[in-house]
């Protein structure tokens, strides 16, 4: 990218209007622009409602997402597809989309790495290298939107009907960029996603959480709990040492009480650490009168971590204990496990 450039994908549409002021332009051409935009175009020559001397304007100061894509893995039964992108400076993230009955859902990365370490994750490996930039995650959806409509993927336009921010990197740890993300990808000029269609994942950045049930939007939490207790949290995930199960029990229940949305615990079985049914009656204990939801995900096991998934029977028993107690609960369906669907195994895979 040139550096003298700004990526558009990263400007908002109240700053592009202005920007558009200050290149003597109207600012209704702001909107123009960003409806271009949420269709995916990848010039502004594209842009045939704009003069020949603006888009020359707009060539001169801006690029177009920042994003190049290095590989594109369709699994097996055609329902997900993962892909790597190259940034401007190198740097490689992952994205997956999948195939849902009720819609295609996009996997975003909000950082590139992760500081968070969490034992059974490949995008811990290397550590925190950067986070993305609102523009960045825009690139993500734009891309992958282009790549399944020509994929035949849906007959609507946008192909895409639903965002969960659970790629690499914590997006709270990222936090103002991952908002103005959200706030961008929202808007109604653009590409219009309802915030209800949103999930954000985060693996319990406390103070954050508090934060976001503030700002009023009213996108789902998704919580990566993975223990029922901190001393089992601990073993497993870095930010345990920080912040208590019982504290992020208890930013969940304020989170769900201000915004309405549907909290998700996300628990990943792993064998002879957190699924005994022990684990799985303290699980239900500090869960008691919150209506959420539990996802159970038997660990996508990889190279980079000696964890191995939980045994069916134990599975079963988990659930069962969990469905006992009136938890409402689901066992994730594993997609894309022959196109390495754990989040961070592509990459590694690739750098190597
Ligand atoms: S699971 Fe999420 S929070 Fe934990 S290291 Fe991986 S990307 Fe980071």
């Amino acid at each position: 990218m040139n550096n003298h450039k700004i990526d558009i994908l990263d400007r908002n549409l109240e700053e592009l209007k202005s920007d558009m002021i200050n290149i003597g332009e109207k600012a209704f051409r702001g909107e123009q622009i960003i409806q271009w935009l949420a269709k995916g175009v990848n010039s502004f020559a594209e842009m045939t409602n704009l003069s020949k001397a603006l888009i020359e304007k707009l060539e001169e100061r801006y690029t177009i997402g920042t994003l190049h894509q290095l590989k594109r893995l369709i699994s097996n039964d055609k329902h997900t597809i993962k892909y790597l992108f190259l940034l401007h400076d190198n740097n490689i993230i992952e994205c997956v989309v999948m195939k849902y009955n009720h819609g295609n859902t996009i996997c975003l990365s909000t950082q590139v790495g992760c500081a968070m370490g969490c034992s059974f994750c490949a995008s811990a490996t290397g550590g925190l290298v950067r986070n993305l930039t609102a523009g960045e995650m825009m690139a993500q959806v734009l891309a992958v939107n282009n790549d399944i409509m020509e994929l035949g993927w849906t007959e609507g336009s946008p192909a895409i009907g639903g965002i969960v921010l659970m790629g690499s990197g914590e997006p709270l740890d990222n936090y103002d960029n991952t908002l103005r993300f959200l706030h961008q990808i929202h808007e109604p000029k653009g590409f219009n996603m309802g915030y209800r269609n949103i999930t954000l994942s985060t693996c319990g950045l406390v103070p954050k959480i508090h934060a976001l049930a503030d700002e009023g939007l009213s996108i789902n939490l998704a919580i990566s709990l993975h223990a029922a207790d901190d001393e089992t949290r601990k073993k497993i995930m870095k930010v345990a040492k920080v912040y208590s199960v019982n504290d992020i029990v208890n930013a969940s229940r304020r989170y769900f009480e201000k915004t309405g949305r549907r909290v998700t615990f996300e628990y990943a079985l792993i064998k002879a650490v957190n699924d005994a049914p022990s684990q799985a009656q303290e699980l239900t204990a500090i869960l008691k009168g919150f209506p959420c939801h539990v996802n159970l995900i038997p660990l996508n096991e990889n190279s980079h971590s000696s964890q191995k998934r939980s045994n069916e029977e134990a599975i079963k028993l988990f659930t069962f204990i969990l469905k006992s107690a009136g938890i409402n609960v689901t066992c994730r369906r594993e997609m894309g496990q022959d196109i390495q669907g754990a989040c961070g195994q592509l990459k590694i895979d690739y750098l190597k």
